[in-house]
């Protein structure tokens, strides 16, 4: 049996969104900013893919910008609102994924805007409280606080903190690439002025992403050039890309419920069995806790073993794919910056299983059998 529960790392194509972007692969190759026919009929597939999008997550289609991935639409978000809107204070969380923590770093290494990290429990949830005080002392203030966390799973309450950020007038941008197409977003109830969507991680193609920005927020472009994306993003579209982008979002939303409960029902089947299997086992963050943690993720804390050095080599040639972590920064793999915030144990090894639609009962319980053997105590020999 072949595994794949890296989900959260890229998930795979589907073939409704392939045969979506085919045509325009293959038939429809002119460039979107030429005013003849070949061209108009390609800058109209991509007006329809922004207006997709956008309807989906109540926005106005102007609010769309494609980009070339989650990545630069963070970096697009956080350069823009501080140098546009001259902002001079960033609040993050050591948390974030590095799109957003060396992007804030870069920032402030560049003396545009002095960056304070929020403070958060070992279990990695957010203290507001100290939002609210950070945000007293310093008006004018960016905000980057991710959605779901990727290597944990983590949800934070966006809503609870775009109320805060509203209140002190803070610009707040939440990175959503987790959880666009796993949960629905309404931009409308949502006070948040950037949310940021990457295909590949709901079944889109990879090399394709956009940024929401809220009507009133201006940026300076990130990429100069050609006057593409209204000006906000130079550059060739990816026509094929945002075509498959905008399919993909529209297949999650319209399966998001049965997907939902499938994949909630293997990360449930995966905590219980690997309770009734591993001894002290562990879950890292709120990872287990359904209510607080995306459904597509579920980190667990292996005991001190001497498995756990070839933990994903084992994994591996057993044929199944997932992603690891280590609050260490020794050893085969680079340490997980996200377990030494927590101050995980360095001793103890992490797996991240990621699950999609496509994964079944079958390849969790082989997953847990796999990783039982390694940890199984031995019966004693009389
Ligand atoms: N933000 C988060 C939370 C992610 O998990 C990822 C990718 O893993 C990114 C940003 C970067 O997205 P992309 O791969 O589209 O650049």
């Amino acid at each position: 049996m072949t595994v794949y529960f890296d989900n959260a790392a890229t998930t795979p194509l589907d073939p409704e969104v392939l045969d979506a972007m085919l045509p325009f692969m293959r038939d429809h190759f002119g460039n979107p900013s030429s005013i003849h026919g070949h061209g108009r009929q390609v800058r109209a597939a991509i007006e329809n893919a922004r207006k997709s999008i956008a309807h989906l997550i109540n926005a106005a289609p102007a609010e769309i910008v494609f980009t070339s991935c989650g990545t630069e639409a963070d970096n697009y978000a956080a350069f823009g609102s501080v140098r546009t809107l001259g902002l001079k204070h960033m609040i993050t969380s050591r948390l974030e994924h590095h799109a957003v923590l060396h992007t804030t770093q870069a920032l402030e290494k560049c003396g545009d805007a002095q960056l304070s990290y929020l403070r958060h429990d070992a279990q990695g949830r957010l203290d507001l409280a100290h939002l609210e005080e950070l945000l007293a002392m310093n008006p004018r203030t960016f905000v980057s606080l991710m959605h779901a966390n990727n290597e944990i799973g983590n949800l934070n309450d966006i809503a609870a903190i775009g109320e805060i950020c509203a209140r002190h007038d803070a610009v707040f941008h939440t990175d959503t690439v987790q959880t666009m197409g796993h949960y629905k977003h309404d931009v409308q109830a949502l006070k948040t002025h950037f949310l940021v969507g990457s295909a590949h991680k709901f079944h889109g193609p990879k090399g394709v992403g956009f940024l929401y920005r809220r009507s009133g927020q201006n940026l300076e472009a990130l990429i100069h050039g050609g006057s593409q994306e209204r000006n906000q993003r130079a550059g060739t579209e990816n026509v094929y890309g945002i075509v498959g982008l905008a399919k993909a979002l529209e297949i999650a939303y319209r399966d998001m419920a049965a997907h939902q409960r499938h994949i909630q029902g293997l990360k449930d089947r995966f905590i219980e069995r690997l309770r009734a299997e591993i001894e002290d086992v562990q879950f890292n963050g709120t990872s287990a806790e359904a209510e607080h943690s995306l459904y597509t993720v579920l980190s667990v804390s292996l005991p001190p073993s001497s498995m756990n050095e070839m933990l994903l080599f084992n994994l591996d040639i057993n044929h199944i794919s997932v992603s690891g972590g280590s609050a260490c920064t020794s050893g085969a793999q680079a340490g997980s910056h996200v377990l030494q915030a927590l101050g995980a144990d360095p001793d103890r090894g992490t797996i991240r299983f990621s699950m999609s639609k496509y994964n079944t009962v079958e390849e969790v319980d082989y997953a847990v059998e796999q990783l039982a053997k390694m940890f199984r105590k031995e019966p004693l020999k009389v």
